[in-house]
């Protein structure tokens, strides 16, 4: 039975059959589904306000890689979960496809089952971080509205800017921000705070996590900055 009405995915693929075979799984999945061709129509598209982009990596034209950086790079659509659609033997572009910002990637052929789930699970963390709800991933529970978080059942005390980037990587898993954008996403806009505190924050969330062996979930990225993933 489909639990996800009225989510709206833009899915972006050139090839016809393709496309026909996802937006059956999808609309069968309970989802509403607006299609596009490539990233100039899918640009367009964005108008209807999809929910999550299902974008295919090897499009004509604009790469899917490409037209998600331009994505990030808009504040109107730098929150949309975006999940990118590999072959197999592209696999090794996943890390550039989290890079440039998808939260996500499915490798083609994918069954239903596994795509539905992507998908789900996605859409959730996208939206229990704006929702306040609680987040959990690999037996990290993070409460956002009662500002808790438990480690295998057990409470961990975090102070409030180490809470903070922790809900903000785990709302945001596998995409690399930069030092910049943790303090523009983390900090706020109007204050005037140093590169390095992002460094200094980091690094006590790491020490609180270590104990647990979490910590191996914030991943530095040389030269670009830090990314939680959730695979570890
Ligand atoms: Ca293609």
């Amino acid at each position: 039975m489909p639990d996800t009405p009225n989510y709206k995915i833009l899915l972006v693929e050139d090839e016809e059959a393709i496309r026909e075979m996802l937006v059956f799984t999808l609309q069968r999945g309970g989802y509403e589904v607006i299609e596009a061709a490539d990233a100039r129509e899918a640009a367009e598209k964005l108008a209807e306000k999809p929910d999550l982009m299902l974008l295919d990596w090897m499009l004509p034209g604009i790469s899917g890689v490409e037209f998600t950086q331009r994505l990030r790079r808009d504040s109107a659509t730098r929150d949309l979960p975006i999940i990118m659609l590999t072959a197999r033997g592209e696999e090794e572009n996943k890390l550039k496809g989290f890079d440039a910002g998808a939260d996500d990637y499915v490798t083609k052929p994918f069954s239903t089952q596994e795509l539905l789930a992507r998908i789900k699970a996605v859409l959730r963390r996208s939206h229990s971080l704006h929702a306040n709800e609680v987040i959990e991933i690999n037996g990290m529970e993070l409460d956002t509205a009662g500002h808790r978080l438990r480690i295998e059942g057990r409470p961990l005390d975090l102070g409030p800017t180490e809470f903070r980037l922790l809900s903000f990587f785990m709302g945001h898993s596998e995409r690399v921000f930069s030092r910049d954008q943790l303090l523009d996403q983390v900090w706020g806009d109007n204050v005037y705070i140093e590169d390095r505190t992002v460094d200094v924050h980091i690094r006590r969330l790491r020490k609180a996590l270590a104990p647990f062996g979490y910590d191996r979930h914030i991943q530095t990225v040389r030269g670009a900055g830090y990314r939680f993933s959730r695979h570890i």
